[in-house]
């Protein structure tokens, strides 16, 4: 016996290292976070029927690792230790009654799904930022952190202060994001820890992070009694925190069912609830386990679950040529909605699934957002699903992409590539063209009246063929006739980012707008000049990624002839500027802003104030600045500005240039 509890312990403990590492590292979890517990559970159970037999480093004493090499490392001052946590209210009420005598009071915070970053601030300024890591060691990532707007560089005071909070995103940022780099991120919580890790911190720049503050350890005693006045006084300090909630242990369970139907509601990511003792005095009583803390603890929430039957696995390329498969199920109520497709995210997952035509599954909505199959009740009598080699469109040899599991259709005449760049075009969010969705571009991509995006305002011209065809009778071509001559009218910021190009999306799309390229010539001209990559790159908010992908896309000759013909036929390929009432002060001049400040916070509001003069703004000193606004901490910046003999000018002098 003994020897069968210790295989399946040392199974489950590499199961769970390998799942830890796809989590933590790749940013790719393959299972969810409940069968994730599940696995940790059966483990710690097996360990307190054999203590005998537990190894020394078991997962179950660890918190997982995000530790990345490329980052330096650095303790910290206190463990980032990982709550014990519970998927029941009655087991979570019974900790609190046999924590908190009656009369002390349960603290109750959101438990947000994002990824932990721990502040270290020194004299009230912000010395470094580091993820949770191994828990007592972990990766500094404070360039990239000081790129998160909701943290500050500065204190409101002077003081030394570790504060420890969560990174995370809003759940429309998320999409808006999302949307823009053609869909390859499953949720927030990956996209946000991947984001902290990011080689460059330009890209993490442009990534829609926020970050709230949830637990202070302040280096001077501040003789505060209570977390949740320690809360206040972060708030004081400058740094966020979301409201929290004190009831005592008797009123425990009505406030956690009020709170769990508020989660719907929110706008970001929440998994649960944190339960922490309020009174620090009772804190240092009951102290730590080697793992967790006492006096805290998590109530989960358990995801909705449904259980159907795959009917088809359906695999299908996008406008990006990513190729992703999808089950199609026997339609199932899940959330208040019917679902009949579920995603399977890609190859690995449906691998490590063993998921096939005819097993019965679960599926839950991962984070509030896409139905996805969670797990196989029942794998049937299907043969295994083998993911296709070629592209289900066009045939093409399937080729892999830069996200390891992706497999991507290298044809840029795919029929399915070029349909769904049509589709994405006409889509509310881009030119919102009236009677053309998706039904109704596949139809008449399918019989050849538009087989790519000019085809559309040449459709016209087919009228009465078009009203011949069944279904599409004289009033709903009207409509799309209509439709489409108005798409004429769209301004060319919505042009822009319509086309569908690669990391041109509505926010780059703007930053190059405010930065002066007002035309389509404009940004040819850009993407055409002599270190054009560079020069991009130097527009604040560009990072080297997109620049690189303007210059390449805006020098294609498909991407030229395309731009032409639409151009042809009457889109706005210029933006309409209206003119500031405020004098012009600044025209003709380049601006670097550097450091921080007193009136602007985030320094982007005194980017703004240059903008709206005419200024540019760039995000580097080079002979071409002419001006360099320098805050407090101006480090290099002011160096080179000194070299290139840029003019230094300090707050209060633009304070008064400006008014
Ligand atoms: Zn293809």
């Amino acid at each position: 016996m003994a020897s069968q509890a210790e295989a399946r312990m040392r199974k489950l403990e590499a199961e769970i290292r390998r799942h830890q590492n796809l989590y933590y590292v790749q940013h790719k979890p393959l299972i969810s976070d409940r069968q994730f517990d599940r696995l940790l559970e059966e483990l710690s159970s097996l360990e307190k029927e054999n203590p005998g037999l537990a190894s020394p480093d078991s997962p179950t004493r660890l918190v997982g690792s995000d530790l990345d090499n490329s980052f330096p490392k650095f303790k910290h001052t206190i463990p980032v230790l990982s709550l014990a946590n519970t998927y029941s209210t009655e087991e979570a009420v019974a900790w609190a009654e046999k924590t908190c005598e009656k009369k002390e009071t349960i603290l109750i915070e959101w438990k947000v799904d994002g990824a932990t970053l721990v502040l270290y601030y020194e004299k009230g300024k912000l010395e470094r930022a580091v993820t949770r890591g191994t828990g007592q060691v972990g990766d500094v990532v404070t360039e990239n952190a000081r790129t998160i707007r909701s943290i500050p560089d500065r204190l409101s005071e002077a003081i030394d202060l570790t504060v420890r909070g969560e990174a995370y995103m809003n759940f429309d940022e998320f999409d808006a994001f999302n949307e823009q780099q053609g869909n390859i991120y499953a949720n927030p919580r990956n996209l946000v820890s991947g984001s902290l890790k990011h080689k460059k911190s330009r890209e993490t720049a442009l990534r829609p992070i926020r970050w709230v503050a949830f637990e202070a350890y302040f280096a001077k005693d501040e003789k505060l009694k209570t977390d949740s006045s320690q809360l206040d006084r972060l708030s004081q300090l400058g740094l966020p925190v979301f409201e929290s909630h004190t009831v005592s242990s008797s009123g425990l369970a009505a406030k956690i069912e009020l709170l769990s139907k508020k989660v719907k509601k929110l706008n970001f990511p929440v998994d649960g609830l944190v339960l922490k003792v309020d009174d620090l005095n009772l804190r240092r009583d009951l102290g730590y386990t080697s793992a967790s803390p006492r006096w805290a603890t998590a109530l989960k929430f358990e995801p909705e679950l449904a259980q159907t039957t795959v009917e088809e696995i359906e695999v299908f390329t996008g406008r990006t040529g990513r190729v992703t498969p999808r089950a199609r199920l026997v339609p199932v109520k899940l959330a208040g909605t019917t679902v009949t497709y579920a995603t399977l995210h890609n190859a690995d997952y449906i691998e490590k699934l063993g998921v096939r035509v005819g097993s019965t599954v679960k599926i839950s909505k991962r984070g509030e957002i896409i139905p996805a199959v969670e797990e196989v009740v029942d794998q049937g009598k299907g043969p295994p699903f083998s993911f296709p080699k070629k592209c289900p469109s066009c045939g093409s040899k399937l080729v892999r992409g830069e996200e390891a599991a992706d497999w991507l259709c290298p044809n840029e005449e795919c029929d399915e590539k070029l349909m769904n760049a049509i589709v994405f075009f006409c889509q509310r969010k881009q030119m919102d063209i009236a009677g053309l969705g998706e039904r109704n571009v596949e139809i008449l991509f399918r019989k050849g009246f538009v087989k790519t995006i000019p085809d559309l305002y040449r459709l016209g011209e087919r009228k009465e063929e078009l009203e011949a065809m069944e279904g599409f009778g004289s009033k709903s071509v009207q409509i799309i006739l209509e439709g489409i001559e108005a798409s004429k009218k769209q301004e060319y910021r919505r042009v822009l980012y319509s086309l569908g190009l690669r990391e041109i999306g509505p926010s780059v799309t703007d930053i190059l707008l405010d930065h002066g390229l007002h035309s389509i010539d404009d940004l040819i001209n850009a993407a055409r000049a002599k270190g054009a990559v560079e020069a991009l790159q130097e527009i604040h908010g560009i990072g080297p990624s997109t620049a690189e992908a303007i210059v390449e896309q805006l020098n294609d000759k498909r991407v030229l002839a395309m731009i032409d013909s639409l151009r042809q036929a009457g889109l706005q390929f210029s933006q309409k500027i209206e003119k500031s009432n405020l004098q012009q002060i600044f025209e003709g001049q380049t601006w670097c802003v550097t450091g921080s400040f007193e009136n602007f916070k985030p320094r982007d509001l005194a980017m703004a104030e240059v903008k709206k003069r005419g200024g540019k703004v760039v995000s580097g000193v080079s002979k071409k600045t002419s001006h360099l606004l320098a805050g407090e901490g101006a480090g290099s910046k002011l160096e080179q500005a000194e070299k290139f003999g840029t003019t230094i000018v300090s707050e209060e002098e633009f304070l008064r240039l400006i008014g």
